[in-house]
């Protein structure tokens, strides 16, 4: 059973967040977010040549996207370099943004998203995301809309939105973790895994309450854009 919150929060409730955008005045467009102890950034750079030559697609564009958890940002020291852990995360996140922006409007061109994870206390790939959304449309890339993600579960019998680590290494009656990307305008799920055990009505669940959840972190990130482009145009 699991009737409280380690940290109180309701079943419901995000943990408190941080969203903003032009971070990095050397990448193209660039954002942060946070949310509880998990922090991503994320640059992008290009429209520019495909490089090797070979990837280059004659009607898209192609995103090339490569998420890294840096040594600090864990309790034990994360490994330097790619394993099939960041692999994946890299792989899934492409395919989301690769619903995200308009690729049709970038013929022959590439686009480097490179995010980097400062803090991790679980949900990394939803915030990574989250931030790579922001920072391609800081870039100016051309996008159907954002991505909001966050992930949802069940600890126990209770189901649960944006789970900690500690949450997420619940042992009596186990945890199980699914994360949900979101294009909120368009209702459309783009990302969607399950780590765990959940009958098909509590997953129904755990996606509503995701998809709630990723609605609110919606309005962070068209916040921190507003934020930004107001900025600009008075400088
Ligand atoms: N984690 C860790 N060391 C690692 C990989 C993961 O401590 O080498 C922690 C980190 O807090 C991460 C969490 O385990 O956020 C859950 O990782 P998972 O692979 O489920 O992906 P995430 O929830 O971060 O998207």
């Amino acid at each position: 059973m699991y009737e409280e919150r380690f940290d109180k929060r309701k079943f419901d409730e995000l943990r408190p967040m941080e969203a903003e955008t032009g971070i990095i005045p050397n990448a193209k467009g660039s954002a942060r977010f946070k949310i509880g102890n998990t922090e991503a950034i994320a640059a992008v750079y290009g429209p520019e040549e495909v490089k090797p030559r070979h990837i280059e697609k004659v009607n898209k564009g192609i995103i090339v996207c490569k998420y890294d958890m840096l040594p600090f940002s864990v309790p034990d020291r994360a490994r330097p370099g790619m394993d099939r852990r960041d692999i994946e995360i890299s792989q899934v996140i492409t395919n989301a943004l690769n619903r995200a922006v308009i690729l049709e409007e970038m013929p022959r061109a590439m686009v480097n998203v490179r995010i980097y994870i400062t803090q991790a206390d679980a949900g990394t790939r939803c915030a990574s995301l989250t931030a790579a959304s922001m920072a391609c449309a800081d870039a100016g890339l051309p996008m159907r809309d954002l991505v909001a993600a966050v992930a949802a579960g069940k600890i126990g019998d209770s189901i649960c939105l944006d789970l900690t680590k500690e949450e997420e290494d619940f042992h009596e009656g186990g945890a199980t973790d699914v994360p949900i990307a979101l294009l909120p305008s368009k209702n459309e799920i783009v990302l969607l895994q399950l780590d765990g055990k959940v009958t098909r009505e509590e997953l129904k669940k755990v996606i509503e309450m995701g998809k709630k959840g990723a609605m609110e972190i919606y309005e962070l990130e068209k916040a921190a854009l507003k934020r930004r482009f107001l900025n600009e145009s008075k400088s």
